[in-house]
């Protein structure tokens, strides 16, 4: 007998009661279908009552039924398994490197500030190390232009010259390579560096924690200013020709004021500039103290402002990765790929600091315990703890194995899991599932719309039958080709 998948979602649709409903979204995270079904379907889907053959088949060959649990974990190991290749093949490789540890902000939720990290600035023969020696190691692609070379802190923007000279020779050696260059950067050292590294930085990304004054109450700089030089610093690096992206730090505590800070963004005009991209980001808790609340709370509450003010509209809600998978799903008609892991910690990103560390995770960078080996004097894996790292999937992870959003989430971030529970292997829930359920429930009316028209997207199951069906491998794409660019799988 046929079982149900551990990865179906059941959405009810309300406002969706006609002569014929209630109908319910019935979502599947591992197949990325999604199909609109009835009371008497449901009730067949939970072996409740027997499915009409055609039904049945059809809710087979969509993911929704298995012949048995293990033919589903086979299948889902394979497809983890072609998925990491895939990722390697077209993402790009991060390489982070950390000229210092040191920074001028005081902000209280930054976890590097509450583990104490601090440092000297790297030198310059560990700069010409990491780039002669180390990097050729660690580079898996042959194409340089799939580096993501990114430069992150501390803050490698401070008026100290030895930095300013580091981060120079970063960004020239990166840039020679044919590297994407990036910087990470709270933006207040911004403007005195633009003239050092206009032309060699592609992509700025800063953040933004409210308009003016909360934003100095939340990123404090001691005895200064930390809005003012950034504001300005942005409008000069965008006229430069750099991109950036704007990441703004959000908890309940900012959230009101977001659209203060869109108004201020409206009025310098980077709204309109199409080099600036604001994106939201739940803070995370990433922290020893644990105290960040339930970022399924958050979200709610994002939602419920942005439907309340369209200042809103400024932010992308990507942070939130259910409603950025469901709206690539409205533009495509496919779901972004299961894959079963989180992010490239578990793939091949490497961290390299200015004590020759090395690092599989961004956060964890400075905490020599989660060290997974050294590029200095020669590269020295620990395959040990770098398999901690690499190694972790949602498929192996006990809690995860029964979890319905486990083929997108990955198990969630394994830095969280490791500092709340001291284990790589224990799963860290974030607001995945509850932002699908939202953005599905919030969508009620097109998917039925869809759902109705068989236009192959979603389908639409009754007890009268498959009243339409998805038939398509790729979804709304078979019609419109060019849209394949705009999916990403990060
Ligand atoms: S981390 Fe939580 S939400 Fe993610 S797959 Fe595991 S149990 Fe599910
Ligand atoms: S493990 Fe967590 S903190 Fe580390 S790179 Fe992945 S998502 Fe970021």
């Amino acid at each position: 007998m046929a079982v149900q998948s551990t990865h179906n979602v059941v959405v009810p649709l309300e406002q969706s009661t006609d002569q014929e409903g209630p109908y319910y979204a019935l979502f599947n995270s591992l197949a990325g279908s999604i199909d609109v079904i009835d009371q008497s379907v449901l009730e067949g889907l939970g072996l409740l009552s027997p499915l009409r053959e055609d039904v049945g088949e059809y809710l087979s060959r969509r993911g929704y039924l298995f012949a048995s649990e293990e033919e589903e974990r086979g299948q889902a190991r394979l497809l983890y398994e072609e998925m990491l290749r895939f990722h390697r093949a077209t993402v790009r490789q991060p390489i982070v490197v950390i000229p210092s540890y040191n920074c001028n902000l005081k902000c209280p939720y930054c976890w590097q500030r509450l583990h104490h990290l601090d440092s000297p600035v790297i030198s310059r023969e560990m700069v010409d190390h990491l780039f002669s020696v180390a990097l050729p190691a660690l580079i898996e692609t042959s194409s340089p232009d799939r580096v993501a070379l990114t430069v992150f802190g501390g803050e490698p923007l401070q008026e100290e010259p030895a930095l300013q000279d580091r981060v120079v020779q970063i960004l020239t050696l990166g840039k020679d390579a044919g590297f994407t260059n990036g910087i990470i950067t709270n933006g207040v050292g911004l403007g005195k560096a633009l003239p050092r590294i206009v032309g060699k930085v592609d992509v700025l990304q800063i953040t933004f924690d409210g308009p003016p004054d909360v934003h100095r109450k939340r990123r404090p700089l001691p005895g200064g200013d930390s809005f003012a030089p950034l504001a300005t610093a942005v409008s000069d690096a965008l006229a430069a020709g750099i991109r950036v992206r704007a990441r703004v730090n959000v908890d309940e505590s900012n959230l009101e004021h977001l659209p203060e800070l869109s108004d201020f963004a409206r009025s310098l005009g980077w709204l309109d500039n199409p080099r600036m991209y604001f994106h939201l980001a739940p803070v995370k808790n990433h922290n020893p103290r644990h105290c960040a609340p339930s970022e399924s709370e958050l979200l709610l509450k994002v939602l419920d402002l942005a439907d309340r003010d369209e200042r809103m509209r400024a932010f992308d809600l990507s942070g939130f990765g259910g409603i950025k998978y469901f709206r690539g799903f409205q533009e495509s008609g496919l779901f972004s790929l299961h894959r079963f892991f989180n992010c490239e910690a578990q793939i091949n990103c490497w961290v390299l600091d200015l004590y020759g560390d090395l690092y599989a995770c961004w956060d964890s960078a400075g905490l020599k315990h989660l060290a997974v080996g050294r590029f200095h004097p020669a590269v020295e894996i620990d395959p040990l703890a770098l398999g901690r790292w690499r190694n972790r999937n949602a498929l192996d992870i006990p809690a995860c194995r029964q979890c319905a959003a486990a083929p997108h989430c990955g198990g969630g971030c394994q830095f969280i899991a490791y500092e709340h529970h001291g284990d790589h292997a224990a799963p860290a829930c974030d607001s995945l599932l509850a932002s699908y359920v939202q953005a599905i429930g919030r969508n009620t009316g097109w998917l039925l719309q869809r759902a109705r028209a068989g236009d192959h997207a979603v389908g639409l199951v009754t007890r009268d039958g498959v009243v339409t069906a998805v038939n398509r491998l790729f979804g709304l794409l078979d019609e419109s080709p060019e849209l394949i660019d705009a999916i990403s799988c990060s």
